[in-house]
Parts: C-alpha cells; structure tokens; sequence
C-alpha cells in the first residue's frame, strides 16, 4: 500500500551513490572494517566503539543514505538495490561518529510504569497504578493524575496505552471530520496504531492512519496533523496546492510543525524504553 506521510524529524544525511571519489575513499578506507552481515552490520567509530547499522533495500531511494530511527534506536543504512549495499554500508562507516553521536542524543526512554510522567495533550501527568478494571481517570492536582486501574500491575501498561489510544482516535476522529468538510473530501477510515517512525499517513484508499503519540503532544499539534492527513485526500503530494489546503484548514499549521520538529524524538522515547 503505497501512501504518503509527512517528513519525520528523523536527521538524515543522503549521497548520491554514484559520485565517484565518495566511492574511492570508501574503498581506500573501509573496506576492510566493514563486515556486511545479511541485512546487518557493524562499523567501528575513530575510538573504537562499535555501532550496529541496519541495511535496507529501498528500491523507490534514488541513492544511498544513512538515518537514525529514534524509536527503534537504531542506525538504517539504506540503498536503491542488494548491490548498492556495501556502498551503503561504507557510506555508514564513514559517518560511524555522527552515528554515534545521533544514537547518544536520543532522549531517555520514559516507560509507562507507576511513578513515570508522561504527557497528555500537552500536559505533563503522573501515572498511577491502582486495583480494579474500570477505565482510566484523571485527577487534578499538582501535578495531575492519571490513574490506570489494572487488576495485575504486568496489565497497567496495556492498559494505558489503550487508553492512549482511544482518545488519539476520539481527537482524531473529531478534527478529521471537521477538515474533511473545509476541504469537502470524504476519508474511509481514521486508524491508530503504533507508527514507528512517523506521525500519520494516507493511503490511496483514503485510510488515514495517525500515531497513537500524537496525544501526547498538545492539541494543535494533533490538528496539524489531522489537517495535513485530509489535505492528502485532495492532493497526494506535498507541492505548494498541498499546504494551500493544509492553511486552509488550520491557518496557524507552522506550530504544530514546528512543535513534532523539535520535541518528536522526545515524543518517540515515550511508551518505549525497551
Ligand atoms: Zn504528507
């Protein structure tokens, strides 16, 4: 299913593979350190440390790069064919210090255990764990309280994120709908789940799929993305027509962008610390 999604926050760095003195040092320097291990491998940084970069076959990338997904807290090497692998890999190894550095940056995972605090449309709430099967609550206070009733604790977790969930979708679903009338398009579905390292997408079937985290984030930056997903509908790309009907929706679209810019690896570190 081949759909469009917004630019992550992901940092990436590209190459066109076929620049030639790029692949000279390449050989000259590395050959020898890269070890390409079906779709993994290892590079060493100037001190020694060593990172471990997975490589991917994309066959729509048009040259070979390296990025950071920061939920998976891992390096992706990728390349337009099996045989532009290596180059791929090389290209990781020279960069093995940016790596490394990126990977370091990554904010602490927060778990979502009894104790944590985690964000709720923008405002940040303690979690607590408490007996019992009835639905999430929240109580006011300083700070707030999100009590998760489990009857286990090895529950409160799935507990939470299905609450998570649910309101994700009760948001989304509401600015979805109100969007959709601005622009006077009609989406199939509104669905939420764990998308890695992106925030929404569309499909060519009108699915509109959203990142449960997305409610953790204040709520204009949950209508931004609403707003961006129904544009899709309209226009499959992001050329200017594109955010023409993004603004028409939401004229102050730039915050919610700005915001995922700038605190989405934080964002993504939360619900994860695996
Ligand atoms: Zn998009």
């Amino acid at each position: 299913m081949r759909g469009f999604h917004i630019e992550s926050h992901e940092r990436a760095v590209t190459h066109a593979w076929a620049f030639p003195r790029i692949v000279r040092l390449f050989r000259m320097r590395f050959d020898s350190r890269v070890r390409i291990d079906s779709l993994q491998t290892e590079i060493e940084t100037t001190d020694g440390r060593r990172v471990a970069v997975k490589l991917v076959v994309n066959p729509r990338a048009r040259r070979v790069s390296v990025r950071i997904d920061p939920t998976r807290r891992e390096a992706i090497a990728t390349a337009p064919t099996k045989r532009h692998l290596k180059h791929a890999a090389q290209f990781a190894a020279e960069r093995a210090g940016w790596i490394a550095h990126e990977l370091s940056r990554l904010p602490q995972g927060v778990l979502l255990a009894p104790g944590a605090m985690t964000p709720l449309r923008g405002v940040t709430h303690k979690l607590v764990h408490e007996h019992g099967r009835a639905i999430p609550r929240i109580e006011v206070g300083d700070p707030p309280l999100l009590i998760a009733p489990a009857p286990d604790i090895a529950l409160f977790e799935s507990r939470l994120l299905r609450y998570f969930k649910d309101q994700a979708k009760a948001d989304l679903t509401e600015r979805v709908a109100l969007h959709a009338r601005t622009l006077g398009v009609k989406p199939a579905r509104v669905q939420v789940k764990e998308l890695r390292s992106r925030w929404g997408s569309c499909s060519v079937d009108g699915v509109l799929s959203f990142s449960w985290r997305l409610i953790l984030a204040p709520p204009y930056v949950l209508d931004y993305l609403a707003a961006h997903e129904v544009s899709h509908l309209k226009e499959m790309n992001h050329s200017r027509r594109f955010w023409v009907c993004v603004a028409r929706c939401m004229p102050e679209f730039e915050r919610g962008r700005e915001f995922l810019h700038e605190h989405g690896c934080a964002l993504h570190a939360i619900g994860l610390a695996r």
